[in-house]
């Protein structure tokens, strides 16, 4: 399939493009390199440069590209950016993603893997988190994404659109290729592992007076080879709607930072702090709905294999992809 993924060289857009590839799919990127990367668009897909809130240059890109599909990864997703310029996230992730999803209709492609997350569901009003469950979205980065799903849901119900909307829990790992580089980076995996790079002086913990086992935060690690996976399964099914994408299992902060200390064998100073605000204690998928329609099965479950390959990058990659 000729397929075009908007955000694709970002971090999940990139190790998806790269899948793609390799599975003899045609990509070509769309994205402004904002916040992504050039050295992160594969070698072998074409780059566009245009952004999401011009509706010419993605029609442009849709004319150029003749898609069969779209994989649209291309958004802001920094909840407490959010917090602060939530015009940002709505100008971009909705409005922005209204352009596309427009482009498609007069392009005539029908199928999009829109790329959402366990932020729609804001604080569960259970765990482990189903598709069914009430989304409340906490913060205008989960709005926004919400409020795209429910527009595609009304444009495949008036239009003919066929999406698939993905909701992953915490994206990490790397391949050997491609990794997490972000500025400001925020999530717990590569700072822990930039304080064992020696990049940071220590880890804080964000509370460890939370209703669970140790005390700190749950979250559900879902390697990113097994997030781009599911998106090369989406694309071909013949299911649409909502799937959640996690491993099923919950690991703490401190897991993970014990997890990093015994991968890496260096100490990873850490220190605890106060909560950071809208953090729920426990976030876990139920995911058994990927595996029954899209039979997708996570290949790599397991926090340390995931922790493992994020250090083999971050040591090849130890300024990100400025260093590369
Ligand atoms: N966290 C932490 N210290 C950090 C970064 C994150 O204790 O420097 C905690 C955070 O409070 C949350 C978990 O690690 O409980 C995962 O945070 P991350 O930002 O990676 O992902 P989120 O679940 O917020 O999307």
């Amino acid at each position: 399939m000729n397929v075009l993924v908007t955000g694709g060289a970002g971090y999940i857009g990139s190790v998806t493009a790269e899948l793609l590839l390799d599975a003899g799919h045609a990509v070509t990127v769309f994205d402004n390199l904002e916040r992504g990367h050039r050295a992160a668009v594969d070698a072998r897909a074409r780059l566009i440069e245009g952004d999401l809130r011009s509706p010419q240059a993605v029609r442009a890109a849709m004319e150029a590209a003749r898609p069969d599909a779209v994989m649209h990864f291309a958004a802001y997703a920094l909840v407490p950016e959010s917090m602060e310029h939530p015009e940002r996230y709505f100008r971009n992730n909705v409005a922005g993603g209204m352009n596309l999803a427009e482009a498609m209709l007069e392009a005539g492609v029908r199928r999009i893997v829109f790329s959402s997350t366990c932020a729609t569901y804001g604080e569960p009003e259970r765990v482990p988190i189903t598709e069914d469950v009430a989304q409340r979205p906490t913060n205008p980065y989960g709005e926004s994404k919400l409020m795209f799903e429910r527009i595609l849901h009304w444009y495949e119900r008036l239009h003919g659109l066929q999406p698939v909307f993905l909701r992953y829990f915490n994206a990490c790992g790397a391949t050997r290729k491609f990794g997490e580089d972000h500025d400001p980076e925020t999530h717990l995996i590569p700072i822990v592992l930039q304080a064992a790079l020696g990049r940071r002086e220590k880890v804080f913990i964000y509370g460890d007076d939370y209703d669970t086992p140790d005390g700190t935060c749950l979250r559900d690690y879902i390697h990113i080879a097994d997030l781009a996976r599911a998106h090369l399964l989406a694309l071909t099914s013949a299911h649409t709607g909502a799937f959640n994408l996690g491993n099923g299992t919950g690991y703490s902060v401190r897991e993970v930072i014990e997890t990093a200390r015994r991968v890496t064998g260096r100490p990873i100073p850490a220190e605890v702090a106060a909560r950071r605000p809208g953090d729920p204690p426990r976030l876990v998928a139920g995911a058994e709905k990927a595996g029954a329609e899209l039979g997708w099965r996570p290949a790599f479950p397991e926090l340390e294999t995931i922790i493992r390959s994020a250090w083999t990058w971050h040591r090849a990659h130890p300024e990100g992809y400025g260093s590369g």
